[in-house]
This record gives structure tokens, sequence and C-alpha cells, in this order.
């Protein structure tokens, strides 16, 4: 089944249901300042949760893009090392608003996998927050999932690992316990089922999370009712389909092969295994649609992380030995395989290929020599085994290296970086910032996306350092 024909399958069978199709809202959150991108299937509806705003319909169904590059749920750093993560990827969820609540959101999903894809039941396991027993209940009774395919997992304080089964969708707001689908792709993959130490392995692969609404959280960490119980659930499209065209990565799925062999013409390479190539593949999909929904790269805020992960493609490109501009070669196919499903797409291409290019052109004027300045830092190190803070904080300002990319770079030769040098010398630029304050000068350190302007060093504004909001979340 092609991701397409599964995203309608998806929609037909909640609409059967008497959910409300409801078209995906933009990357950029209406009206929530708390956000850097739309995460998850429920942003467009967190007010209806909170009961701020009312809807002609209590249940709703959607197929919503999700960047999930910065703040709460940050997946940048996976990109390229396991098989179920991207930056820009496709939620499908259904959504109810005082309606149905545990029981039917349960049945709906195990109808839907089960039933509607015929997805093998031995191949499934659920997750269970920890002290939810009406939940482990409805599993075991209602649906006959066995015991033992049924884990209890707690919140990321109590839990023993890395899993979570409460759901938030940033520090504050709408949030609830959660049960989760995993698939196991079988036992020649490395990882372990969730709650055990190898669960970070690709073996067991969550698909999909119901999570039941009942809370919002405030900002001093409180939580009160809210208005009705609720249902919020997302499964992320590429990972069913993976399932569905038998085969284990994300990367392997129709769409993805397709992106990888553009990218790998674009790039002039024939290794098409390359983690480049599925890093260049993933972010096109981030960096086109967040130029669609009106992000443009910038030094600050959303148009930062555009920025970031622009240079990032790049820079894989350059390490396949791609010196000229590629990357926004690679709209045209992106528009062929989401084009039709995302008009916006096909509409705006042209403004994003050269927007794209714009900003290729602009780091290729510093990329070369900032690679050999950090090559040569690299080579220097000794016995060291980190990148010190004065050399990434020069290739920040003066070479246009995000600290991220930086760090992409070290991780590949085994190396780390110094987040705290590199914090102490963006301290004092800052400082150095605030004296010079007093000049007439523009400090807003904006590199006009026209390409007009020489690179001068980036400026950033007090509390918003890029190694915070990319390193430390
Ligand atoms: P994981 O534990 O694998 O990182 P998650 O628990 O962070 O996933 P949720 O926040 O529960 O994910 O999001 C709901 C669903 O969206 C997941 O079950 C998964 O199918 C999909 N999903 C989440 N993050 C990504 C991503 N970065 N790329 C692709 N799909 C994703
Ligand atoms: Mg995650
Ligand atoms: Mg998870
Ligand atoms: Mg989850």
């Amino acid at each position: 089944m092609k991701s397409s024909e599964l995203r309608q399958s998806f929609l037909s069978f909640f609409e059967s249901k008497q959910h409300q199709i409801v078209e995906s809202s933009s990357l950029v959150p209406g009206n929530d300042p708390t956000l850097l991108f739309t995460n998850a299937g429920m942003v467009q509806f967190k007010d209806v949760f909170l009961g701020a705003d009312k809807r002609p319909y209590t249940r709703a169904t959607t197929s919503q893009r999700c960047v999930r590059a910065g703040g709460k749920h940050n997946d940048l750093e996976n990109v390229g090392y396991t098989a179920r993560h991207h930056t820009f990827f496709e939620m499908l969820g259904n959504f109810s608003f005082g309606d149905y609540f545990k029981e039917e959101a349960i049945s709906f999903a195990w109808e839907f996998l089960t039933g509607v894809l015929g997805l093998p039941k031995d191949k499934l396991l659920v997750t269970v927050y920890a002290e939810d027993d009406e939940a482990f209940g409805i599993w075991k009774d209602q649906i006959g999932v066995p015991e033992d395919r049924i884990i209890r997992i707690g919140d990321n304080k109590g839990a023993r690992y890395a899993s979570d089964n409460f759901w938030a969708m940033g520090d504050t707001g709408p949030c609830g316990p959660c049960t989760e689908v995993f698939y196991d792709h079988g036992e020649h993959i490395w990882g372990g089922p969730p709650g055990t130490p190898e669960e970070d392995g690709d073996r067991f692969i969550e698909i999909w999370n119901v999570v039941f609404m009942q809370y919002n959280r405030s900002a001093d960490g409180s939580m009160a009712n809210l208005p009705k119980p609720s249902v919020d659930t997302g499964m992320g499209l590429e990972r069913i389909a993976a399932i569905l065209q038998g085969v284990h990565s994300n990367y392997e799925i129709d769409l993805f092969q397709n992106l990888i062999k553009a990218s790998a013409t674009a790039v002039g390479t024939e290794d098409f295994a390359s983690q480049s190539l599925r890093v260049i593949a993933d972010h096109i999909r981030s960096c086109s649609f967040m130029i669609v929904d009106g992000v443009v790269p910038s030094n600050e805020g959303r148009g930062y992380v555009l920025r970031r992960i622009i240079r990032r493609a790049v820079r894989h490109g350059n390490k396949l030995g791609q010196k000229q501009p590629f990357f926004h070669k690679l709209v045209e196919a992106l528009d062929v395989e989401m084009g039709e499903a995302y008009p916006e797409l096909r509409k705006l291409k042209d403004r994003v290929a050269s927007i794209l290019l714009k900003e290729e052109e602009q780091f290729a004027k510093t990329l070369d020599q900032g690679m050999r300045i950090l090559e040569e830092a690299i080579a220097n190190l000794g016995d060291s085994k980190t990148i010190p803070g004065e050399t990434i904080f020069k290739l920040y300002d003066t070479f246009g290296f995000p600290a991220d990319l930086t760090n992409d770079v070290a991780r590949e030769a085994g190396l780390e970086i110094d987040e705290e040098g590199f914090e102490k010398a963006m301290d004092e630029q800052r400082a150095r910032a605030r004296s010079a304050s007093n000049f007439t000068m523009d400090m807003s350190g904006s590199v006009d996306v026209d390409g007009q302007t020489e690179f001068t060093g980036y400026t950033y504004l007090e509390g918003q350092s890029p190694v915070e909001q990319i390193l430390v979340d």
C-alpha cells in the first residue's frame, strides 16, 4: 500500500466512525507562542481540549504535517541514526472532544490495525500507563491481548528507561496518560521491548500513541482537570507504511526511496546506502514545508531552525563531494511525491526552491573554509575527544556553522563538543554586543536572504542561545 493510499484509508475509516475529516494545519502554530512548530495532530485542537474553543463536531480525524526539530520533541539528532525518526513527518490522528474515551479509542485503533490493515496480532504489543488499570483491563479483557504483551510504563521520572507513558505537547498545556502500540520487526534487528535497557533499538517500533487527555498543566507544574476527558491519538504515516510495505526502516518506503534516489543524482553519488543521503532526503521535507508555511531562514526562532537544517543538509552534500548548490533541486522530486496531497507545496515550489538556493549560495561562501578549520582542529586534538568552545564559536560566528552542525561533524568522528566553553564564548559576545549597543548599529544580525549583504557573523537574543535550544532539549 502506498503512503497516499494509507493516508486515505485511515481518514475514511474514522469518517465511517462519525469523525469529521479536518485539514492539516500549518507547521507554524496559529496562536501558540509556547510552541516552535506543530509537533503533533492535537496542536490545532489545543483550545478545543481546554474548552476555550468550540467546534461543530466532537470527533475529528486528520493527517497532520509535523516538525520535531526543537523544543520538547526534538528528533534532529536522531535523523540518519535511527530507522524511525524524521524532522518532518505526517501524523495520522483521531480525536474525541469530550465524546468517547478509553474503550472506543482502544477498540478503534485495534480494529484499524488488525481489521482494516490486517497486521498480524502476534507482532503487536502494547504499553499502558503504569497506574492505568482501566486501560490494562480493556486491552486484556475486551481486545484479548495476552497479558504478557501488555507492558506497564510510568512517566519518565518513575520509569526505569527512556520510555514515557504520560504524553504532553510541551511543558504546559493539555496532557494525560497514554497507551501505545508497538510492532515487532523481528529478532534479526537489535532492540528490546519498551521498559527494557535495549528499548532504544529499532526492533520494536512504536506506531501509535493513544493519549487520554485529562489534564491541563500550568507553568508552575500543577495539573487541573480538563472540562471533559478527551482522546488524542497519533500514528506516524511513514512508520505504518514501512510495515505494510514489508520493510524495516521508514527510509525504505516508496516515498523515501524516491527522494534518496533524487538526492543521489543531485549530489552525484551512487552510494545509495549513505547516511548522508537519508539526512538530505529527510531535510528537504522539513525545510520545504517550513517555507511553504511562511518560515524563512534567519538568525532567530523558527527561521534559525530552518537555517540550521538547510546548512546541515548542505554540509552532508558537501561531504559526498558536491560543492555546487544541489539541495534546492530536490523540491521537484518532493513535489512528485507530495504535491498532490499538499497543493500548497505544488503552488509554492518555485519560491521554495529559490529560497533554498539563496541560502545554499550564502553558506557556500564559508562552508569550505569552515570545514578546513574544523578538520584542522580535529586533527590537532591529540588525546582529547572534545572540540573546544572557542573553535565552535569561531565556526559559528565567522563561518555560519550552527553549533549543532559542528556537533554533527564531531559525532561522525566519534567526538563531542564543549558546550560549556561555547556558552562562555557566547556570553562574552553578548557582553560585547551590550556595550556596543550605545551606538546606532544594527545588531539584529539578520542575514539578507537575497544574498545582498555579506555574511557578517551572528548575533542572538538574550536567553536564546542556539546551543541551549539545540543540545539541551
Ligand atoms: P518515539 O518514542 O519512537 O520517539 P514518540 O513517543 O516520541 O516516538 P509520539 O509523541 O507518541 O512519538 O508521537 C505519536 C506517533 O508519531 C508515534 O507513535 C510515531 O508513530 C510518530 N512519530 C513520532 N515522532 C516521529 C518522528 N520523529 N518521525 C516519524 N514519526 C514519528
Ligand atoms: Mg520521540
Ligand atoms: Mg515513544
Ligand atoms: Mg509515543
